[in-house]
């Protein structure tokens, strides 16, 4: 019997990678696809050339061609870092207008389930504590993380719009911020920042003062929390992250801890819009998914180090996270 056909987009990139290989491991035939603007063959070059992957070197934001069957689509083709969507805006507002509609209509051409990669973003810097899907956000659309926040948003959007106009079968997962092996060292994230940082010897750069929180959650929980909800009957969006809440003073002093560096932390000015608090509220996952996290920070971040050293040292030095104090400007 023929192996069920997946078709994941932003294949190539950090979340992309993970996912095909979770569903290879499950027994799928794995369609990737990714344009490589913020991706790396890299990340996938261990299954090129496996009979139950093929790979498309295509931009979503243009009309988007599968021949055969299709069983799923997972939508994680966009600019994911803040560095990242500040440099190239209009393609982020693409991805996550023309290129979700597009993928929208192919699910609805091959009768597909889609499940589309929003954000913890959507709920903007929040006034309600932890977030719970309920939230509706207090996003700035003009300011400069509007192209990112405003475009997934769009997303949910349409994505809702094709489910009860097309009863197409739609999964929303919001995802907080998650770390792991093949995040690009100098994506200018905040975990990536602080690892090259004092790969290189040099200070920790923590922006305003520190205390806004984070909670980081390790991507091989994440993908587990992906696999369920779509395999889950539930259409509305669901939180998944670690609510293991950090201010990000604590974390750079943790990376310090973790590698040894005998760096300092530095402080520099806090991005526009950058937001104060933020930590998922996951009844839902527990409750509809039997989801939690199970991998602590300690042990994440362990890997996620010994990934960030088995790197070529040409890597450590890419430093261009430094355009960041130039793309962030108040
Ligand atoms: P990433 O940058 O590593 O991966 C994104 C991939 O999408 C890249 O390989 C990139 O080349 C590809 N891509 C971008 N535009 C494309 C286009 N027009 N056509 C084809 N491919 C394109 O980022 P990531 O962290 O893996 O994020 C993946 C998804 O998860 C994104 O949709 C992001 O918004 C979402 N997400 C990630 C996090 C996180 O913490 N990592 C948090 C919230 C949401
Ligand atoms: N941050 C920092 N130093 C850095 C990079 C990021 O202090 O070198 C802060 C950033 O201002 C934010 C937090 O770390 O408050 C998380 O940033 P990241 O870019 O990882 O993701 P965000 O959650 O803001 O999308």
């Amino acid at each position: 019997m023929s192996k069920e056909r997946v078709l994941i987009t932003g294949a190539a990139g950090f979340l992309g990678s993970h996912l095909c290989d979770r569903f290879m491991k499950e027994g799928y035939y794995v369609i990737g696809m990714d344009n490589l603007i913020t991706g790396s063959m890299d990340n996938i070059a261990h299954l090129m050339g496996q009979e139950d992957f093929e790979f498309h070197h295509h931009d979503v934001t243009k009309y988007v061609h599968i021949s055969g069957d299709l069983k799923y689509i997972l939508h994680f083709a966009s600019p994911a870092s803040p560095i990242d969507y500040l440099k190239i805006p209009i393609q982020t507002l693409k991805v996550g207008a023309h290129g979700t509609h597009n993928l929208l209509g192919l699910a609805k051409d091959k009768k597909a389930r889609i499940l589309v990669a929003s954000t913890s973003e959507v709920y903007g810097d929040p006034l309600v504590h932890p977030q719970t899907e309920e939230y509706y956000g207090n996003v700035n659309p003009i300011g400069p993380r509007g192209v990112y926040d405003e475009a997934k948003r769009f997303m949910e959007s349409i994505t809702m719009a094709y489910h009860t106009y097309h009863k197409l079968e739609t999964r929303i997962i919001r995802i907080f911020n998650t770390y792991g092996p093949r995040m690009r060292l100098n994506d200018g994230r905040v975990l990536p920042a602080f690892i090259g940082q004092a790969l290189r010897g040099e200070d920790l750069t923590v922006f305003g003062d520190g205390s806004q929180t984070r909670s980081f959650c390790y991507v091989d929980d994440l993908v587990e929390g992906i696999y369920r909800l779509l395999l889950s009957d539930y259409a509305y969006p669901v939180n998944i992250g670690n609510p293991d809440e950090i201010t990000i003073s604590e974390f750079a002093e943790e990376i310090i801890k973790l590698t040894g560096t005998a760096q300092k932390v530095i402080y520099k000015d806090l991005p526009k819009d950058d937001p104060k608090q933020r930590k998922p509220d996951t009844t839902k996952a527990q409750e509809l998914l039997k989801w939690s996290p199970k991998v602590n920070r300690a042990e994440g971040l362990k890997i996620t180090y010994d990934y960030f050293k088995s790197l070529d040292r040409e890597k450590l030095f890419q430093t261009e996270h430094k355009d960041f104090e130039k793309y962030s400007k108040k």
